[in-house]
């Protein structure tokens, strides 16, 4: 006899039912969604101002500790639950392809995570977002950015110093792929925007880019 496992919501952990995928209809609805992608001067947007030019940011959900957001992050970072990234990433594309200031985004770049953390885990969770959001927005997505450095010694150095120490961390692979596109930069979470600012930057340096962030959450 066969035992079958019914697949669970990434979400809230009951049943799905047929023709579900991930997330049930129930938090479908009822995730916290920010909405943000439809605003102008959204509450991220703010947090870049003066800091890196940017055409349209946005995080897809708001995040509160213990809450289903944090549980589904959780699982997709630390339990090998990749496919939550794939297919909140779709969802999130749907919705983008659907904005003004996403919709003309040629490319999907997510935030690299450092090599040795990325074998650990065997995955790069922005990158799964990534994917998700490359199919359903119909446009190609490459791991163009690099992470040249560890970041650990960084609490033993000056502010000034840190910050030169980030944005030498990452690096672009081959720039004649990012020339003169609008790229859509991904991450997990923004917590301070200083990895997305140094990536960002990175990109900005490759003639003719311009760049849109998009994650799945904010703190
Ligand atoms: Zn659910």
């Amino acid at each position: 006899m066969w035992l079958v496992y019914p697949e669970l919501c990434a979400a809230c952990d009951k049943p799905l039912n047929s023709g579900e995928s991930c997330i049930c209809t129930f938090c479908r609805y009822h995730l916290p969604r920010t909405h943000f992608h439809l605003e102008k001067d959204n509450a991220i947007e703010k947090r870049f101002w003066g800091r890196i030019p940017l055409v349209s940011a946005t995080a897809f959900f708001h995040f509160s500790k213990g809450e289903k957001v944090q549980q589904m992050i959780h699982k997709l970072k630390y339990n090998g639950e990749k496919d939550i990234g794939v297919k909140v990433g779709e969802w999130m594309g749907q919705e983008l392809k659907e904005s003004e200031g996403f919709a003309k985004a040629a490319l999907v770049v997510p935030v690299p995570l450092h090599p040795h953390r990325q074998s650990k885990r065997g995955y790069n969770q922005s990158a799964m977002l990534a994917e998700g959001l490359s199919k359903s927005m119909g446009i190609p997505f490459s791991e163009a950015l690099v992470r040249h450095k560890e970041t650990t010694t960084q609490t033993r150095k000056h502010r000034y110093e840190r910050f030169e120490n980030v944005n030498r961390v990452f690096g672009v692979r081959d720039s004649s792929e990012l020339e003169n596109k609008h790229i859509l930069l991904v991450d997990d979470v923004i917590t301070t925007g200083s990895t997305l600012i140094a990536c960002a930057e990175c990109l900005l340096e490759v003639p003719g880019t311009k760049v849109s962030i998009a994650t799945m959450a904010y703190a």
